[in-house]
């Protein structure tokens, strides 16, 4: 069984360890098998493509890697503080994923 991961798309996180520490952004991509996320503008990485025969000539593709999730929390819109995730039944007995520190549920940024 594949556990859910408490990080969905959209959200908004924060990096709390490595070398994008403090960073923030928005996930754009979860992989729930691997426990890992990508975040927009975090953990860019820079693959260097090498030029061939008859191509043009040789290029860097700057991309968002995946990071462990972990390594991410999620900014809570309503305190606009770090939240820990928790799922609490909400008025019409659905479960909503909502931060622990103000109880209120997560809203997802709209962009
Ligand atoms: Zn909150």
């Amino acid at each position: 069984m594949i556990p859910k991961l408490k990080i969905k798309k959209n959200d908004t996180v924060r990096v709390i360890s490595g070398r994008d520490r403090g960073k923030q952004g928005r996930v754009t991509q979860v992989f729930p098998q691997q426990g890992m996320v990508v975040v927009e503008g975090i953990n860019i990485r820079t693959r260097h493509l090498r030029g061939g025969k008859g191509k043009q000539a040789g290029s860097k593709v700057q991309f968002a890697a995946p990071l462990k999730v972990s390594k991410v929390m999620v900014l809570c819109q309503n305190c606009n503080r770090l939240a820990r995730v928790r799922s609490l039944a909400s008025a019409d007995g659905n479960k909503v994923r909502s931060c622990h520190r103000c109880q209120q549920p997560l809203v997802l940024a709209t962009s």
